[in-house]
């Protein structure tokens, strides 16, 4: 009630300032642009900015996991901001709902071929499947590709492949492989499905641990995650060779495995733009509201994952901005999304990207959010900066904002592929990713990043407020283009753009 009063008293004074500027004769004529960094700093509170962050990465919400009733509860919190500020539907509704399944290993499993047994963890792990108990002779199906299967008698064998389809070097992609091989194998009849992985970009040791984890996917339907499916990661190579021989049969025995299913939600909003030229072309503002839930203790014992700064801090500008956009309308339509199940692999976007709510060539551009840490607060770190024709338009909100934005300084880490923003960026949308400051991927980051200490006590919230801000601003730059910013010629994902947008 308050906070009502306050507006009502601060709309008075806005319209009696405007009465004696009519009245003042000598007054300059009225500039046409309003300024929007003054308007922020009226209208965009501290007070207001911290409210979100406090709520979403509040112990309440358990950490927000996919599936989880604290993730629900954030995605009505912000459906209700949506409805409360007059931001619009997306197709009559603020949800996307995503078909999920939670496949968990089984606690025990093992693989032997002749007098070779390997070991469960160590050398394998089941990323699919169901209890098993059986032996059969294999055939090797070299990646598993459609041409690869052809003519091949898969029937009651169990196919040996190697990871990956061959082209793609990105053992993140190779999951989706499997799964597509998944669903080749078991309509040629195979009973099982043994992938190789050889690989130096993600260690074994990685993989094992995923193994060990449960594992959230799209569900595709009961049958296509029933066949038995185990990635092998021994490097001895008489066991791949055996493998590859087919001369002996395999034997596989595995423990009961959990699947539970569920939806998750993608929460939309929409604001129509206002320029009649520019209303049929969208920018859409993201960020993932999903975080990593419970899991191990800190050594103060807390295990609440709350995810302040990842990515508590970009829901709330998203939300910030499509405030400000509903009081102050944008020429292009604004669409906002906050993604479920980032962390399960970018899936909320990924999915979001493939059912698209308005063809892809009207989306003109991606402006995303996501975020690790911080360890400078002079400087926004946008990954994609220079990418894009808006560097010179986010750099000018920043600095308007007293901030410097540079370019992503960790570039060894690939987070422009590692965010939601690559979903965007493989259609050829063009589609940075605003981030908190930071110089490097040091001990200051990782001291908060997927830790329970990653909570709203430990923000300086001075640095925050401006971050919020200058996300703003640098949006309504972007928006206030003749032209929707384009990728940089020689970018890789340039040729996508020009193909997607049929530039010349
Ligand atoms: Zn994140």
């Amino acid at each position: 009630m308050k906070y009502l009063y306050l507006s009502i008293v601060a709309l008075f004074l806005l319209n009696s300032c405007k009465t004696s500027q009519v009245a003042s004769v000598a007054e300059a004529p009225k500039k046409m642009m309003p300024d929007h960094a003054d308007i922020i700093h009226k209208e965009v509170t501290q007070r207001g900015i911290k409210s979100h962050i406090q709520f979403l990465a509040s112990d309440a919400l358990r950490g927000r996991n996919t599936g989880s009733e604290g993730l629900e509860a954030a995605a009505a919190y912000i459906a209700a901001n949506f409805d409360a500020a007059g931001v619009g539907e997306v197709n009559n509704t603020h949800f996307q709902s995503i078909p999920f399944v939670t496949f968990t290993p089984p606690a025990e499993a093992s693989l032997s071929i002749g007098d070779i047994d390997l070991t469960f963890r160590d050398d394998f792990i089941a990323i699919n499947g169901k209890a098993a108990d059986f032996s059969a002779p294999s055939v090797d199906i070299g990646y598993g590709n459609p041409s690869d299967i052809e003519g091949k008698d898969l029937n009651k064998k169990i196919a040996v492949s190697i990871a990956g389809d061959g082209v793609s070097k990105n053992p993140r992609d190779w999951v989706a492989a499997s799964r597509d091989k998944r669903k080749r194998a078991q309509a040629a009849g195979a009973s099982a499905l043994v992938e190789i992985y050889q690989s130096t970009a993600l260690p074994w040791s990685f993989l094992r641990r995923i193994g060990t984890r449960p594992q959230t996917t799209f569900d595709e339907g009961m049958e296509q995650n029933d066949l038995v499916n185990i990635w092998v990661g021994t490097t001895d190579s008489l066991t791949i060779a055996t493998l590859q021989e087919g001369k002996q049969p395999l034997t596989i025995k595995m423990d009961e495995v959990a699947r539970d299913r569920f939806t998750s939600d993608n929460v939309m909003g929409l604001i129509e733009g206002t320029d009649p030229a520019l209303k049929d072309e969208y920018i859409v503002y993201t960020a993932h509201y999903d975080h990593v839930g419970i899991q191990t203790p800190d050594e103060t014992g807390d295990d609440i994952y709350n995810g302040a700064r990842d990515n508590a801090v970009g829901v709330t500008a998203v939300l910030s901005l499509a405030n400000y956009f509903a009081a102050h309308p944008p020429k292009r339509s604004a669409m906002f999304v906050l993604f479920t199940a980032e962390e399960k692999g970018l899936l909320g976007s990924k999915y979001f990207t493939e059912h698209l709510p308005v063809p892809a060539n009207q989306i003109k551009y991606n402006f995303n959010i996501d975020n690790g840490g911080y360890n400078d607060t002079s400087i926004i770190s946008v990954i994609g900066l220079t990418r894009t024709e808006a560097e010179l338009d986010i750099q000018k909100a920043c600095n308007k904002i007293g901030l410097t934005a540079i370019e992503d300084p960790a570039k060894e880490q690939g987070l422009f592929d590692r965010s939601d923003n690559v979903n965007f960026a493989v259609l050829g949308i063009p589609a940075p990713t605003f981030s908190l400051g930071f110089r490097a991927f040091d001990e200051e980051i990782f001291k908060y990043y997927h830790r329970p200490g990653d909570q709203v006590e430990t923000l300086d919230m001075d640095y925050i407020e401006k971050y919020v801000k200058a996300y703003i601003l640098s949006s309504i730059h972007i928006d206030g283009r003749q032209e929707a910013p384009f990728w940089l010629e020689g970018d890789k994902y340039y040729d996508s753009g020009v193909k997607l947008y049929g530039k010349k």
